[in-house]
């Protein structure tokens, strides 16, 4: 499977960069992006992956998807904030919440999608939506100067209500990124996980946290070169993997991160990253294959799942074509020599 995201269409936005405007005028907008969802869909059926998503096509960013269904939040008139720690980049874009109590106003399009995607395919759908701790470090809180825990537990619940909707749609899985918890380290034990616990609260479907290293974009590959601490993981599988979350994505392929490094997640399904999201390089199946090898010293067959690193947003859609192809062809591999 892959984490998320697709390229869209050149049509619906302009590739290769993040937070990229639409390119369809509002009224023909929802029909664009139900044309995109199909494709996106056909291409990891071709592709002969296991589980599909939406592609995320009707997400202009994999944060503010979400928050268009809150009363109280700005997504179209943007602050700028210093996210991620700054590790990436100075300043982003952030949606700015308006009110102290934010309500949720009902599901997203990115339900209807799920309910869609259902209708296309037998097999089980992915749904995603942003982590607490990732909703909250992407805003600029004009109501209240809010710390990022406080923020974090009152979005959880927000998310809790979407997350039943999605299940409600037809969602097999509901993964929830968090690239914040290889970051913020410090503070996934202190309110990290409790707000992952209470954004999975009573979903009756295998859930997901996804954590990774960021996007394929310049400034990420730039941080990734020059980057020599990959003790990260080392610090926040551990506090998951005592969570109640079923499974964990987890990057491998595009970062120096020592592999050995799934053994801390002992009981859980390993969604092992093995096609880096950042080169239009597609990985050969081999190499993909032997990168899950690599992983089989340390989690059992069963609870192995191959995976992209991030999501494909950044990609061209050839590329990503291709290295849905190669994912698929190299689990194929090493499940040939079970
Ligand atoms: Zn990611």
């Amino acid at each position: 499977m892959i984490v998320g995201s697709l390229p869209k269409p050149s049509w619906l936005a302009a590739p290769g960069m993040l937070y990229a405007p639409w390119r369809v005028e509002q009224e023909g907008l929802a029909e664009a992006q139900r044309d995109a969802i199909q494709l996106a869909v056909a291409d990891q059926l071709s592709a002969g992956l296991d589980v599909v998503t939406d592609g995320e096509q009707c997400r202009r960013h994999y944060v503010w998807g979400f928050l268009d269904a809150i009363e109280g939040v700005d997504t179209k008139n943007l602050a700028v904030k210093t996210t991620r720690g700054g590790r990436f980049r100075k300043e982003s874009p952030a949606a700015r919440l308006l009110t102290e109590t934010p309500a949720y106003k009902g599901a997203s399009r990115s339900v209807d999608a799920i309910k869609m995607v259902r209708q296309m395919t037998e097999l089980p759908v992915k749904a995603t939506l942003p982590g607490p701790m990732t909703v909250a470090d992407s805003l600029a809180d004009e109501a209240g100067q809010r710390s990022r825990a406080e923020l974090a537990m009152r979005f959880a619940d927000l998310l809790n209500r979407e997350a039943r909707a999605m299940v409600a749609a037809g969602a097999s899985i509901v993964q929830f990124d968090e690239p914040c918890f290889n970051i913020y380290v410090d503070e996934v034990g202190d309110w990290g996980v409790a707000a992952l616990e209470r954004a999975i609260d009573g979903l009756e479907v295998k859930t997901a946290v996804h954590i990774c290293y960021g996007y394929g974009a310049e400034e990420v590959a730039a941080w990734k070169a020059n980057n020599r601490d990959w003790s990260h993981y080392e610090i926040s599988l551990p506090l998951v993997a005592r969570t109640s979350i079923d499974q964990v994505s987890i990057e491998t392929a595009a970062s120096k991160v020592d592999v050995g490094v799934v053994e801390l997640l002992a009981g859980k399904d390993v969604l092992l990253g093995v096609i880096d999201v950042g080169t239009e390089t597609v990985e050969p199946p081999v190499l993909v294959a032997d990168r899950l090898r690599a992983a089989l010293a340390y989690v059992p067959r069963d609870r192995l799942f191959a995976s992209t690193d991030c999501g494909l947003v950044m990609r061209s859609r050839a590329a990503a074509r291709g290295k849905m192809r190669s994912l698929a062809e190299g689990a194929a591999i090493v499940n040939a020599e079970a």
